[in-house]
C-alpha cells in the first residue's frame, strides 16, 4: 500500500481543493478494496446470510469502534439500541454535515471512498432493520455530493438498492439530503428537525435519535468516518482493527491537520499516534518555527501546549490531558501567535453559529466575545475581574446550555487562560 510508511504510520494526502481529481484512491491504508478488489463484498455477504447480523454486531463490539463525529459513543452499542427499538419503521442517516472549523476529513472520505461510507450505512440499515436512509451533506460539498450521487447510481445498477435487494426480500433506499446550511445542523437532533422541515434547533435529550429520531421513529445516525470503518472491520476482523492502533489504542483514525504545518491535509494514522508524530508527518511546524499551541480535536477542543507532544491521540488520553479528540481536526499554531486572539476567533464562530434557542448560549457567547474583543483591542491584558467573569460564564454555559455548542464554546478560551482546571474548584459560578 503506497500510503503506508515503513515505520508503520500510514497516511494519505491529497489536495482537497483540486476537486477535479476526485476518484477511487488507493493511497489510504484502510481500504479493503484498494487495488481493484470487487466492492461491497461485506454488504453482499450480509444480504446473502453468509455474514449474520449478530456477527457484525459482535465484530463492532469487539473492535471497540467509537463514533468519529465527536461524541465517541460506542458504535456497536448504538446499533444494538436501534436494532432493539420498536418501529414500526426505522431510518438511517449518515451525518456528513462536517462544518467544524479545521475539519475536512469527511470531505476527503466522501470524495475518495464513498463506497465505504455507503456500504457501512447500508450494513447498518440491514442490521438495525431500517429501509430508508439519507446522507445529510453540507451544501458547500457540491463536488463530493456529485461523487456520492454517482456511487448511489452504481449501487442501484448493481441491484444493491431497491425493493428486493439481491433477492433477499429487503427493501433498501438511500438518497442525499442537502443541508440548507448552518453549523448547528451537524448536531444530531437539529439535523433531524431540519429534515422534518422545522427550524434547525437542537432538541432536549433524552430521548435520543436511536429511540426517537426522524419523524419520531428509531434512527441510526453515524458520521461519515464511522460508517466507513464498518466494512473495514467486518472484512478484516476486529483483531486486525485493534492491531492497527499504537500506544495501547485500537484502530485507525483520520485527522484533518491545518494551521502552521508544512503540509496541511488529511492523514490516516494509527489511533494512539502522538501529537508530535502527527505534526512530524505533516512536515513539522511551518517555517521551522517552534510549536506555540494546538487544538487536537477541532474548534471545540481545548488548546494544548508544546509540553504535550507525547500525548497519544485517542479519546481517553486527550481527555486526561485536558482536551478531546472531537472531530479529529488538529489546528497547529506556531510560537509567536496570539493564542488569546485565536481562541477569541473560535468563540466568534460559536457566537455566530449559536441557534439562539437557549439563553445561556445566545447571551453568554455574545457577552464573552464582547469582553474578549474589547480586551484584545486594548492591549490584550485580562484583569482579574474580566478573567473571573469569563470563568463564571464558562461554568454557566457548560452547565445550562441545551447542546454541545454552548457547552464547549468557552472551553478553548479558558484553556488559553491557563485554567484547564474546573473553575468550580474556585467557587466560580456557584
Ligand atoms: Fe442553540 Fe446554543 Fe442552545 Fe445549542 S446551546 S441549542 S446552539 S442556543
Amino acid at each position: 500500500d503506497e500510503g503506508r510508511e515503513a515505520d508503520g504510520v500510514g497516511h494519505g494526502h491529497a489536495d482537497a481543493a483540486d476537486t477535479t481529481s476526485y476518484g477511487p484512491a488507493e493511497g489510504w491504508p484502510n481500504d479493503p478494496y484498494a487495488g481493484g478488489a470487487p466492492r461491497y463484498q461485506a454488504l453482499r455477504r450480509l444480504l446473502t446470510g453468509e455474514l449474520s447480523h449478530e456477527q457484525v454486531l459482535a465484530e463492532l463490539q469487539e473492535s471497540g469502534l467509537r463514533g468519529m463525529g465527536g461524541a465517541g459513543f460506542p458504535t456497536g452499542k448504538k446499533w444494538e439500541l436501534v436494532r432493539a427499538a420498536a418501529g414500526p419503521v426505522k431510518y438511517a442517516i449518515c451525518n456528513a454535515d462536517e462544518s467544524e472549523p479545521g475539519t475536512f476529513k469527511d470531505r476527503q472520505l466522501l470524495a475518495e471512498q464513498p463506497h465505504l461510507v455507503l456500504e457501512g450505512m447500508l450494513m447498518g440499515m440491514v442490521v438495525t432493520g431500517a429501509e430508508e436512509g439519507w446522507v445529510f451533506i453540507r451544501h458547500e460539498y457540491g463536488p463530493e455530493e456529485q461523487v456520492l450521487r454517482a456511487e448511489i447510481e452504481t449501487l442501484r445498477s448493481e441491484g444493491l438498492l431497491g425493493d428486493d435487494v439481491l433477492g433477499s426480500g429487503r427493501r433498501l433506499v438511500v438518497d442525499v439530503f442537502t443541508s440548507p446550511g448552518g453549523y448547528i445542523l451537524g448536531e444530531e437532533t437539529a439535523l433531524i428537525e431540519c429534515m422534518e422541515g422545522h427550524r434547525g434547533e437542537p432538541r432536549n435529550k433524552p430521548p435520543f435519535p436511536g429511540n426517537y429520531g426522524l419523524w419520531g421513529q428509531p434512527t441510526l445516525m453515524n458520521s461519515v468516518e464511522t460508517f466507513a470503518d464498518v466494512p473495514i472491520i467486518t472484512t478484516n476482523g476486529a483483531e486486525w482493527w485493534k492491531g492497527q492502533g499504537t500506544n495501547g489504542s485500537t484502530g485507525l483514525k483520520f485527522f484533518s491537520v491545518s494551521g502552521h504545518v508544512e503540509q496541511p491535509g488529511v492523514y490516516c494514522v494509527p489511533m494512539g499516534t502522538t501529537i508530535g508524530e502527527l505534526i512530524e508527518l505533516c512536515g513539522g511546524v511551518s517555517g521551522g518555527r517552534a510549536l506555540g499551541a494546538l487544538q487536537p480535536g477541532g474548534a471545540s477542543s481545548n488548546f494544548m501546549g508544546p509540553d504535550q507532544l507525547d500525548v497519544p491521540l485517542d479519546f481517553g488520553t486527550l481527555q486526561d490531558a485536558g482536551s478531546m479528540l472531537g472531530s479529529g481536526a488538529m489546528v497547529v499554531i506556531a510560537e509567536g501567535t496570539n493564542t488569546l486572539a485565536a481562541a477569541t476567533n473560535v468563540l466568534r464562530f460559536f457566537r455566530n453559529e449559536s441557534c439562539g434557542k437557549c439563553v445561556p448560549c445566545r447571551v453568554g457567547s455574545t457577552k464573552a466575545h464582547d469582553l474578549l474583543a474589547d480586551t484584545l483591542s486594548n492591549g490584550g491584558e485580562l484583569d482579574d475581574e474580566r478573567r473571573g467573569r469569563l470563568l463564571e460564564l464558562e461554568v454557566v454555559m457548560r452547565k445550562t446550555s441545551i447542546c454541545g455548542l454552548g457547552q464547549v464554546a468557552l472551553g478553548p478560551v479558558v484553556s488559553v487562560l491557563g485554567r484547564t482546571a474546573n473553575a468550580e474548584e474556585n467557587g466560580v459560578g456557584k
